[in-house]
């Protein structure tokens, strides 16, 4: 919360092609269609250069929505599609220590910089240089070939981070569960004979391991992280972009990638001319963020008069999710089954990692007991 206003600790994407989070959220009572604000994937700038895909079947929609994308030339249009149509060839596979960078080197740079830079930094948390091609590559799959509307992006219109633990808690509660929140586990002491399913982040679960599963343990601890950055500021102009989402040009001195409309997407009247901005894989401290997106909101949104509400920095947002990397497997030790983002898997750190894994323990859990 700032000043009244329900601001997440960063704005959330999610895409159609996340099965396993959409099912949660509609066994937990969510209306997906009214909590989330659904549109074909458009990554354009204010001034519509960028791909926006349209309302049809893949792979028609990447064909039209490449052909038509503004600022393009044919020769990237050319680039992007042959080397689309490889990696669909090759089943979306590729050597394990390829980066993202050398996954695209036939691609060309115009569309490196307005496409693939911020697809891979939103999705990975990592720029091409150092993200894992493989995982890039699987995200691109389920997102363009799982079927109509796997790319949609769906953003939320309520908090998030309220909605969907109080929608897990309301479910459990109903059917007998006892929760305690608030509650920080010290220890793991599996010889009281009940399955335990550790669902916190890698590094309280390295601590909480550490005697019980050594080698897990220093996997766990092994993993780098990257940061996600949202500044929020709040401005008296009237906000009359195409779409509530909108594609910033990024580079160093200008971190963001993205721009939300929180008024038009949200119903709380409190965050009409709330912009949310999010740099993925932000570097640096707090004020040089917020001042380097603040310069970017007038040089690149046309937005002169925003006041800075708040900068959100979670320096342990993700995973770095670099090539080749190992990740801990589900199962601890017996009894023990490990749940959550990082935990091994095809996906990179996101909901639907953390989703799947969640699913995947207790079914594990199911079979041991
Ligand atoms: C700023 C930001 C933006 C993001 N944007 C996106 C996005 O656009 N799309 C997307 O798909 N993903 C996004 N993510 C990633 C997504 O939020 C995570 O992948 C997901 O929340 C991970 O879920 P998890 O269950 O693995 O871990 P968490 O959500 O971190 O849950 C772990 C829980 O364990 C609890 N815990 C920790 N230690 C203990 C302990 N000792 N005892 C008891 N409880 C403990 C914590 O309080 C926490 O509630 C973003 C993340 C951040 C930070």
């Amino acid at each position: 919360m700032h000043d009244g206003m329900a601001l997440d600790n960063g704005q959330h994407i999610l895409i159609g092609a996340y099965r396993d989070t959409l099912h949660l959220l509609q066994t937990l009572g969510i209306n997906t269609n009214t909590a989330l604000w659904r549109m074909p994937l458009q990554l354009q700038t204010i001034d519509g250069e960028g791909l926006a895909l349209p309302r049809l079947p893949a792979p028609l929609n990447l064909l039209i929505g490449v052909g038509m994308a503004k600022g393009w030339t044919w020769g990237d249009k050319f680039t992007l599609l042959s080397v689309a149509a490889q990696w669909q060839r090759q089943g979306f596979r590729c050597e394990a220590e390829l980066n993202v960078a050398q996954l695209c080197q036939n691609i060309s740079s115009k569309v490196m910089s307005s496409l693939i830079e911020p697809l891979c930094v939103s999705a990975l948390n990592l720029p091409p240089h150092l993200a894992s091609a493989q995982v890039f590559l699987t995200v691109l799959k389920d997102a363009l070939w799982s079927g109509q509307g796997g790319s949609d992006l769906l953003l939320p219109r309520v908090d998030l981070g309220q909605l969907m633990p109080d929608a897990a808690l309301a479910w459990l509660s109903q059917r007998g569960a006892v929760v305690q929140t608030h509650q920080r586990v010290q220890t793991l002491e599996p010889w009281l004979n009940a399955p335990v399913v550790l669902a916190c982040p890698p590094w309280e679960a390295a601590l909480l391991t550490q005697t019980l599963a050594p080698e897990w343990s220093a996997k766990a601890a092994g993993l780098a992280h990257t940061a996600i950055s949202t500044v929020y500021v709040k401005t008296q102009q009237a906000l009359d972009w195409p779409q509530p989402m909108l594609a910033l040009n990024s580079s160093a001195h200008a971190p963001a990638q993205f721009a939300f409309d929180k008024g038009r997407l949200s119903a709380d009247p409190q965050l009409n001319g709330v912009v949310a901005l999010v740099a993925s894989a932000s570097l640096g401290e707090r004020d040089t963020i917020s001042a380097d997106v603040m310069r970017q909101l007038s040089e690149q949104l046309g937005i002169f008069d925003a006041t800075l509400l708040t900068t959100v920095v979670e320096k342990r947002a993700a995973f770095a999710c670099v090539p080749g990397l190992e990740r801990p497997a589900m199962q601890v030790c017996e009894g023990v089954v490990a749940c959550g983002d990082y935990v091994a898997g095809p996906y990179p750190a996101t909901l639907e990692a953390a989703v799947r894994s969640g699913f995947a323990a207790v079914h594990a859990l199911k079979n041991q007991v």
